[in-house]
């Protein structure tokens, strides 16, 4: 699969993987064109919601009340298939797509970010964690008084392979940056 040599976008040749990486990487830096769109079928409403809560619950097991809690995250999702990471994302400005890599990214900054993703997800609750008893607030950190965050969620495929068995994992990754606060209680 890595074997690839020529760029699906300008149909050119090169010599090793190598150069086609860095080819794409000055040429087509920012580019969102798939060219095997057509074969990705229209995941249904109820997959995409799947995928979603299934992030969201994750996502919200990273969210804590202690200094453990505080700081760069990661999440994986083993199993996140294509056709759902490109229909959730593929019209969001920060979308793109590397053939050679087989690899989509899509960031989200600031609160615009978070709104954004409000919309995406049809819910507002889900950067944050709340634990009444002690009136703190778990979440995930977007902007501060000083600066804006982004919470980075990239796609790719990797294939394991044992004696001629072959696992393709489309993996979903998630990085971002996350805090607590104590609720203020008026
Ligand atoms: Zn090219």
């Amino acid at each position: 699969m890595t074997n690839k040599t020529y760029c699906e976008l300008c149909f050119k040749n090169f010599a090793s993987y190598k150069n086609l990486v860095i080819h794409e990487r000055n040429v087509h830096s920012n580019n969102k064109l798939i060219p095997h769109f057509y074969i990705l079928s229209q995941p249904t409403s109820e997959q995409i919601i799947y995928y979603i809560n299934s992030f969201i619950i994750l996502l919200k097991k990273k969210l804590g009340f202690s200094r453990h809690a505080i700081g760069k995250k990661h999440l994986l999702i083993d199993t996140f298939p294509e056709n759902v990471f490109v229909y959730l994302f593929k019209n969001e400005e920060t979308f793109k797509y590397s053939p050679a890599k087989r690899k989509y990214q899509c960031n989200f900054e600031g609160y615009a970010g978070i709104t954004r993703l409000n919309q995406l997800f049809c819910y507002n609750q889900w950067s944050f964690r709340e634990n009444p008893h002690t009136n703190t607030k778990g979440y995930v950190l977007l902007e501060d008084y000083e600066n804006k965050y982004q919470i980075k969620f990239t796609w790719s495929q990797t294939i394991l392979s044992e004696n001629n068995r072959e696992l393709i994992l489309e993996r979903m990754n998630c990085n971002f940056i996350t805090d607590s606060v104590v609720m203020n209680v008026n």
